[in-house]
């Protein structure tokens, strides 16, 4: 009876051993405000990522994949859940609490299904995560840390280090991946980046190398005017001109440099800034030098990122991982570089809601493949749990990619739903909900009881509001029946969230106090 139990016992871990071999690892690479426009692996780009690039020549390219809510917390509590904000309770980083973890989650469903779990980096949900096996996430008041010298937190309490943060959270990353290495089970890590947030600060290799003479090219819409437009997008606080602080633009240093990097950061932009100070710009000429500081961190930042995630692959590659891991490369959502005068996120725009996303797993994806396919954050989770093979509970609003994985022509007919909740709230982005059919873009900014409609093929810069030209009617009317089946399909509420009354008054004064420092 004992050698039996024993045999049974062997048996079953035999299975179980068999059963890990066949589910791939899974690596999840989320950067923080990485837009399309800044990956060298997208046409049109401003810059070379040949690390990020390397999944897009190796795999999948999706060349249409968006955000539902284009801010930080809730995208990710998005990619967490396979759910829309209200139906995972994170609508907003200022005035939603903490994230719940303790709801479905992709996490706590592959944990449960025998993965050894991770979350290392960015996690931006004012809870402790659920679901992990292991957890190091960077943290302070806003759960942003910071670019030199950031604090994490694990269950252990809280960690000060010393040194730039996308090198740290690799190390970390590097660490725990080759301790994995070890373990029977398939791995499930989130490395999430803080980079390329605001402030845009750059690491030490390339703080060395700083050019202040470089010229990145502005985009057309860099001056634009909104007087005479919609009220909405009129009011927003979006502007380079009148919205980047000095610290944005490093004509102040952080506070928490080592003496060193202190040295560095002086290097690259003291004499610049004093230049400058003495040059007496006009209003334009004035934006046009914010722009260009602006650009060229946002970009030295991505590539000082790019390096990193370079050097987690190539331990993958040696340490024979790459084969049967599955890995992903996004963003929590877009960011306006320029365009529109702005910086920032938010919009349903293009710029803003849409994401890079790049999928590699030799085992099921042709090498260089790309697809026009409509998707959206919603789909990472089911995605990821059909690649373990493992079925969620309860239905999630996404659906899984991988018949895209297989035939990235798949047919694939799909209107996505888009709504932002956090107003009041930074930058002074209304509430707007919509519709993206491909072609078309329906909003309603319902507290201004204002639409835009965008036809992204004659105008994809949209610049143009087509809402009420009599040439769009039938379209505008079939527009709104997909939007009102999008809600009712995904069973979004008719009341929204409501904030705190001072709320308002209390981000507006810290916006102008941040003009100070
Ligand atoms: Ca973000």
């Amino acid at each position: 009876m004992r050698s039996l139990n024993l045999l049974t016992c062997v048996f079953s871990l035999l299975g179980a051993t068999l059963a890990f071999a066949d589910r791939p690892n899974i690596l999840f690479i989320m950067s923080d405000d990485h837009a399309v426009r800044a990956v060298s692996a997208y046409s049109g780009g401003i810059m070379l990522t040949p690390g990020i690039d390397r999944l897009a020549r190796e795999g999948l390219r999706f060349d249409r994949a968006y955000v539902g809510n284009a801010i930080c917390g809730p995208s990710r509590a998005t990619m967490l859940t396979g759910l829309h904000s209200h139906a995972n309770g994170f609508y907003s980083n200022e005035w939603s609490g903490s994230f719940d973890g303790f709801q479905q989650t992709l996490p706590r469903l592959l944990q449960d299904a025998g993965y050894n779990t991770a979350v290392i980096g960015k996690w931006h949900l004012y809870s402790d995560p659920v679901g992990f096996n292991h957890w190091d996430v960077i943290h302070n008041i806003f759960e942003q840390g910071s670019y030199y010298n950031p604090e994490f937190r694990g269950p252990a309490g809280v960690e000060l280090t010393e040194g730039y943060v996308a090198e740290l959270i690799t190390d970390k990353a590097l660490a725990w991946l080759h301790a994995a290495a070890n373990d029977p089970a398939p791995f499930f890590l989130i490395y999430n980046h803080k980079t390329p947030h605001r402030d845009w600060l750059p690491g030490p290799h390339e703080l060395r190398s700083w050019e202040e003479s470089t010229h990145i090219e502005e985009p057309d819409t860099l001056l634009r005017d909104f007087n005479g437009e919609n009220a909405m997008r009129r009011d927003a606080r979006m502007s380079i001109a009148e919205y980047m602080t000095n610290g944005d633009v490093k004509k102040s240093m952080p506070g928490n440099l080592t003496s060193e990097q202190a040295v560095l950061w002086e290097s690259a932009f003291a004499e610049g800034n004093r230049r400058y100070e003495s040059a007496d710009l006009s209003h334009d000429a004035d934006v046009r030098w914010k722009y260009q500081r602006y650009i060229k961190t946002y970009i030295a930042s991505v590539q000082s990122m790019d390096r990193e995630i370079g050097r987690l692959l190539d331990y993958l590659d040696t340490s024979g991982l790459s084969d049967n891991t599955l890995v992903v490369y996004t963003s929590d959502q877009g960011f306006f570089l320029g365009e529109n005068g702005w910086f920032d996120k938010r919009w349903m725009d293009e710029v803003s809601s849409r994401i890079p996303l790049l999928v590699r797993w030799p085992q099921r994806i042709p090498a260089g493949s790309h697809t026009d396919a409509m998707v959206q954050n919603i789909d990472f989770a089911p995605t990821l749990l059909d690649a373990a093979g493992v079925q969620p509970h309860r239905p999630m609003h996404g659906v899984s990619l991988l018949p895209l994985f297989d035939n990235p022509n798949t047919n694939w007919d799909r209107d996505l739903y888009y709504h932002f909740y956090e107003n009041p709230g930074f930058h002074g982005v209304p509430r707007h909900y919509g519709v993206h059919t491909g072609r078309y873009k329906l909003v309603h900014y319902y507290r201004y009881g204002e639409w835009e409609l965008f036809d992204l093929e004659a105008d994809p810069a949209e610049q143009y509001n087509r809402y009420g030209d009599e040439r769009y009617e039938s379209i505008t009317r079939d527009l709104k029946n997909r939007l009102l089946t999008l809600r009712n399909k995904y069973q979004v509420p008719d009341r929204d969230p409501e904030t705190p009354w001072y709320h308002g008054p209390l981000i507006r004064t810290l916006e102008q106090l941040m003009k100070l420092l």
